[in-house]
């Protein structure tokens, strides 16, 4: 905080209109990055700026605690866990939809559609059907106040603190209206997997798909947990209170939808307005087209009449509306023979089944294996080796074993039972307390020492590009690496008689190893593959201690401080360096030149002609693209802005410029082109 806003005896005097000026400031700035970042996915600032913004805010309100507002950024996860959710009734009841399996159902519901409004023209407006929750979100005044689960329809859950932690939704609207917004709630594919891989490595059950997986992140009491759980909304309908005057304004659901676009809510492009239904129809076909290539899961396809006039007159039953209908796509499965039940050891020594199956295509590939996940599974589904199972893809990503053909048993199937002792190393395997899972202790066990390094120089972790598993497996036979540290000791010599290893192929590990080294702290964090803590918890950490050393050496409190972290990651942080292996394997690793500190692009910012210049990019450049040219610009100590006003100092001109330009030229602000902006990135040694 500027020491100018306090007066005399630290009370806030005339200045403290500084203060809150400051709290709107961060707070709309936040708003915007939330906006780009989540709903556009541009990006307009990188993390360690966003979370500048957030502790500065954070700060401030710490301090001026009458400033805090429920819809600020950082209000976002709070209420404390509850012991169950009380209920809401919907002012009108969320109905679901009709639905229709082939192209001739939705050609009969397009008949009765036009023969209840005869002589009218009927458009539709086509969406995509999120496989998520349905969630009815009550904003007034602008402000978000209750959101709850559809329930039956009529009475559903308050899970209000959950819904507050998605990001891409708001908290405040831009215009103080009184609205129920209707969306579903639903898990990225991409966070999904991720959800799954943690709680298969911490040895908890998974989730069978996204939208479970979304289900049980809403229904959390705790909102922590939620807030973790990296959640998304899609909003596709809004309902009026009497008197707002926004019915009669808005005429059709296309206009709708734009009005909640312009209000920030997070509206799915992914749609068309059709004239008839034979536009419908081909929409729909390239919906099914589309659907394994989207970030997120889709069912189907929805139908709406466009006009909300039409709409009322043609009302609903008792169950669903007249004037829509969901188009559903047929599951991908297919059937095959289980070969046989293999048993694999994972870096944290967690035991896991996996279905091998004949080869059978599935949704465009051709699948062999499937996770079984853990024993559990198995005797739940009463899968057995010989059976014909059914096999699906769960969010079209990942092969799973759904169901068992039992009828075409023919009692040659053998039922599997997992070994007591570890497949790799022969110890006694253990079922922890609380865990569905099994798992080998041994800390010398080959397949998790294996499955270790491989993690490490994964590419979320140090990258090391060419160390796969293949490898990895022969240089831990030949007893060259052992550990991770052993990778940096490696020499050209080593590898040569490796299987299938030229020298080219050599040189470009070796130089792969070597470049490792230069990463900052979070990627050496995560891949040290320390338990619960994931790439997000590695970078939090990186950035808020700085050095290994300084983590290392962290308090419990210390620890806790952290924003995000909580008692399972200290605790398990604590834990590891509290081991004297883990300790003399970072020695190892600094000996041999790995850097140990974190290297934040905020915090490497250097003098040049841009320092403290607002300066705002526009067309396109030849030589990088638009995120990294922000970056370059925040290193040279610039700020990057989006928009041209008086404000603006600098504006850098690629090709097609576009509107930016003729702003900057009226204003007067200096313009340079692309060598321009190079060679000050020269001139400051980059
Ligand atoms: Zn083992």
């Amino acid at each position: 905080m500027r020491d100018g806003a306090l007066g005399e005896g630290g009370m806030p005097v005339s200045n403290g209109d500084d203060v809150a000026r400051r709290i709107e400031e961060l707070r709309a700035a936040i708003r915007r990055y939330d906006y780009h970042y989540y709903v556009l996915d541009d990006p307009l600032v990188d993390d360690a700026e966003y979370d500048r913004c957030m502790r500065e805010l954070a700060e401030l309100e710490a301090a001026r605690p009458d400033l805090i507002a429920p819809d600020s950024p950082t209000q976002r996860v709070s209420g404390s866990p509850s012991d169950a959710f009380s209920k809401v009734i919907h002012r009108e009841p969320m109905l679901s939809l009709a639905n229709a399996f082939s192209e001739g159902e939705v050609r009969d519901f397009d008949r009765r559609v036009r023969a209840a409004l005869p002589g009218e023209e009927v458009e539709y407006v086509c969406e995509l059907k999120i496989d998520g929750l349905a969630v009815s979100l009550r904003y007034e005044d602008g402000r978000f106040v209750q959101g709850a689960t559809r329930g039956d329809g009529e009475q559903g859950e308050d899970i209000t603190q959950n819904l507050r932690t998605i990001r891409v939704l708001p908290l405040g609207l831009p215009e103080a209206v009184t609205v129920e917004v209707r969306g579903e709630a639903y898990m990225p594919k991409k966070v999904f997997l991720r959800v799954n891989r943690e709680r298969d490595e911490a040895g908890e059950p998974v989730f069978a798909n996204p939208r479970n997986a979304a289900a049980g992140s809403l229904r959390q009491l705790d909102p922590r947990v939620t807030a973790r759980r990296g959640l998304s909304l899609w909003v596709y309908a809004a309902v009026f209170g009497p008197g707002t005057g926004k019915a009669e304004a808005l005429r059709t659901h296309e206009e709708v939808l734009r009005w909640l676009d312009a209000l920030g809510f997070p509206v799915n492009p992914l749609r068309r307005v059709c004239r008839n239904v034979e536009e419908v129809l081909a929409f729909l076909a390239q919906g099914a087209e589309m659907r394994t290539k989207l970030p997120y899961e889709i069912d189907g396809m929805v139908v709406k009449v466009n006009d909300l006039g039409q709409q009322a007159r043609l009302g609903a039953t008792a169950k669903s509306p007249r004037w829509a209908v969901a188009y559903k796509f047929a599951a991908e499965q297919a059937e095959t023979r289980l070969l046989d039940i293999e048993v694999s050891v994972g870096r944290t020594g967690v035991v896991t089944p996996t279905a091998v199956f004949e080869p059978v295509s599935l949704a465009g590939t051709t699948v062999s294996r499937a996770s079984l996940h853990n024993e559990d599974l198995i005797r739940e589904r009463d899968i057995r080796i010989g059976d014909v199972v059914v096999v699906e893809k769960a969010g079209d990503i990942i092969p799973e074993v759904v169901r068992v053909r039992t009828d075409l048993r023919t009692g040659g199937e053998r039922t599997f039972a997992m070994p007591g002792h570890c497949p790799a190393c022969g110890s006694r395997l253990v079922r922890l307390e609380e865990e569905v899972a099994l798992r080998c202790l041994n800390p010398e066990c080959p397949a998790q020492i294996q499955e270790g390094i491989i993690h490490f120089a994964s590419r979320d972790a140090m990258n090391i590009e060419g160390l796969g598993e293949a490898i990895v497996g022969q240089l831990y036979r030949e007893g060259l690496v052992h550990s991770v540290a052993d990778l940096y000791e490696l020499r050209r010599e080593d590898l040569m008689p490796l299987e299938r290893m030229g020298e080219k192929s050599a040189d470009n590990l070796l130089q792969a190893i070597e470049r490792s080294k230069q990463n900052s702290l979070e990627r050496l964090l995560f891949g040290l593959g320390i338990r619960y803590i994931g790439e997000k918890a590695s970078r939090i950490l990186a950035a808020h201690f700085k050095t290994m050393d300084r983590l290392i050496e962290a308090s419990p409190e210390q620890l806790l401080e952290v924003p995000d972290i909580g008692e399972k990651m200290a605790e398990s942080i604590r834990a590891y360096f509290g081991q004297d292996s883990a300790r003399r394997l970072v020695e190892r690793l600094r000996e041999h030149g790995v850097n140990m500190a974190y290297l934040g692009s905020w915090e490497t910012r250097v003098e040049s002609r841009l320092s403290g210049k607002t300066v705002v990019l526009t067309g396109t450049l030849s030589s990088m693209g638009r995120k990294e040219a922000r970056e370059w610009v925040r290193r040279l100590g610039g700020n990057p802005a989006e928009s041209v006003s008086r404000r603006t100092d600098v504006v850098i001109a690629g090709e097609n410029p576009g509107s930016k330009l003729e702003k900057a030229l009226q204003l007067g602000i200096e313009v340079m082109d692309e060598s321009a902006f190079l060679a000050i990135l020269r001139e400051a040694g980059f």
